[in-house]
């Protein structure tokens, strides 16, 4: 899940406002924390007063002079090529990314907005809690599921309706239907996915894709 959103983020399709927007999920794309700029990851992440205070308080010794933040992962490639930083800063950084994307979305849902240190604490858990489930012999892994999925169900994140202006045919239909929604649940973030189809066709046609 971690390495999923570092790499979503790394190519600028982590559902920020910003993306939902372009996808037309949302109508404004005003960042939560400070509500003015537009929730892009490279304000989400970095340029946002809430993001430099968060990094600040973790004090990992990012020297930002460097650093040219067009996506995620020019953050990445700073500190692992410019300031060598090891892989276990490297998880903490990328962490502390999920904890401050997971935040903005609780506030966007009407929750408390968490403070930086309590977004450094999550972080620094949930790495922890990661660690303790991989090293249990047993059913630990039920126990990593039930952690990275958050929010739970029920919750709507997102609905898509579209006229498919093609001459096709039930199953055709059915097909790129599908297509779509795969589509749609990848760019709006959706890690575990359920589809649903009327076509015992299709359904058979793609198990095991
Ligand atoms: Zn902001």
């Amino acid at each position: 899940m971690i390495k999923n959103i570092a790499w979503h983020a790394s190519r600028n399709i982590l559902p920020t406002k910003a993306n939902l927007c372009h996808h037309k999920v949302l109508d404004k794309p005003t960042c939560e924390a400070c509500g003015m700029e537009a929730e892009s990851s490279e304000h989400l992440f970095w340029q946002c007063d809430k993001a430099r205070e968060i990094w600040t308080t973790s004090r990992i010794p990012i020297d930002s002079s460097g650093v040219h933040f067009n996506e995620f992962v020019d953050l990445l490639w700073h500190l692992k090529f410019v300031q060598h930083f090891g892989d276990e800063i490297l998880e903490l950084v990328i962490t502390i990314a999920w904890s401050i994307w997971f935040n903005q979305n609780q506030v966007w849902q009407g929750k408390a907005d968490q403070s930086a240190n309590m977004i450094i604490h999550k972080a620094r858990s949930m790495i922890e809690e990661f660690q303790v489930a991989n090293f249990q012999p047993s059913g630990s892994s039920m126990k990593e599921v039930e952690l990275w999925i958050n929010p739970k169900p029920p919750w709507v994140v997102a609905a898509l309706s579209k006229k498919l202006h093609y001459p096709l045919g039930p199953l055709e239909a059915e097909a790129k239907a599908m297509e779509e929604a795969v589509e749609f649940a990848w760019d709006v973030g959706i890690q575990d996915a359920h589809f649903e189809s009327d076509s015992l066709i299709l359904s058979n046609a793609i198990q095991g894709l």
